[in-house]
């Protein structure tokens, strides 16, 4: 049972800034309006008169379907602004862009962007709620958020669980944002990859640094792959992709050194056959379709608990 029924900040930036509590509040709300995908009509009216802006600087498919589902499911209206025909191609400012659209009345930007903390900007300087959907190499917190909740569904807990992320840490924002996550709700999490892409410093945010594979998956809960993100790399972070596969590639062979029955994710997109085997990808153990079903309802808890507290903050006499 969680004592909160809101969530406190105007914004969702961060797993950081989130407690244990209002995750456990997020994870037990999405889990009751998975239902809404279940009723013949999927839709309830809780954000009914509320306006959600899409604002994706960075290419994204299954994010931005994911929040644009979330947002319909509760009724709002949504609008996304494809940023390569919008004014921003004119040199328009991130912060008049979103100035221009916070005159329209937007309640809620959820933002993709390349740059570490340029969702933290907009949302000092704007009353609409911001959502960061991926900043850089810094945070994606609903990716994280609905990772929790399909690991506390297929294994029953979070609590005492090893969770290995393998491959391209140093890019990756879903690594950093799970790590926090994991970690909070009182998981252990390994993080494996070749030196070039894992640097030591993860040590100190709490993380169990592995070089060697077979180390890294001995025991663990969760084989979690990411992908090698080719587009942030600099040259010569590695000596070839065929290098890197030989060595941490998830093969249905290695996927044995983890526990039996252990839960095979990614965040995707993927690059099969690079990072991961197909047939590990698409084996019994896999749930990376599922963590594209759950990103759905994990994205409406966000949503429907955001507006709780904007509800309340008005109602003590606020701003909203
Ligand atoms: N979709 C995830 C992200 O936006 C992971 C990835 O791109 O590899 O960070």
């Amino acid at each position: 049972m969680t004592t909160v029924d809101s969530l406190s900040a105007k914004d969702l930036l961060g797993i950081e800034p989130l407690s244990r509590d209002e995750i456990q509040l997020i994870l037990d709300t999405a889990r009751t309006l998975s239902d809404v995908a279940k009723h013949p009509i999927k839709k309830v009216p809780a954000l009914r008169g509320r306006t959600m802006v899409n604002l994706f600087y960075e290419a994204s498919t299954r994010t931005r379907t994911s929040f644009e589902l979330a947002a319909v499911r509760l009724s709002a209206d949504v609008v996304n602004i494809n940023v390569q025909a919008s004014s921003v191609v004119k040199g328009e400012t991130l912060l008049d862009t979103a100035r221009t659209l916070e005159a329209m009345t937007v309640d809620f930007i959820v933002m993709r962007h390349g740059s570490s903390g340029a969702p933290h900007m907009l949302a000092r300087n704007l009353k609409a709620s911001v959502i960061n959907a991926g900043d850089g190499q810094h945070e994606h917190p609903t990716q994280a958020l609905l990772d929790l909740y399909t690991v506390r569904e297929k294994l029953g807990s979070i609590e005492g669980k090893t969770i290995t992320l393998i491959g391209d840490i140093q890019h990756s924002r879903v690594a950093r944002s799970d790590l926090i996550a994991f970690t909070k709700m009182g998981a252990k999490v390994r993080f494996c990859g070749p030196p070039t892409l894992l640097s030591a410093d993860f040590g100190a945010l709490g993380a169990e640094v592995h070089h060697d594979l077979k180390s890294a998956l001995t025991g663990a809960d969760v084989v979690y792959v990411l992908r090698l993100q080719f587009e942030r790399h600099r040259m010569g972070l590695m000596p070839s992709v065929k290098a890197y596969t030989q060595q941490y590639a998830i093969t249905s062979e290695r996927v044995k050194w983890a526990k039996p029955g252990a839960l095979v994710m990614h965040p995707g997109p993927m690059n099969r056959g690079v990072e991961i085997a197909p047939e590990v990808a698409d084996g019994p153990t896999s749930v990376i379709v599922d963590q594209v079903a759950n990103g759905i309802a994990v994205r409406m808890a966000v949503l429907y608990l955001l507006e709780a507290g904007r509800t309340k903050r008005a109602a003590a006499g606020g701003v909203s």
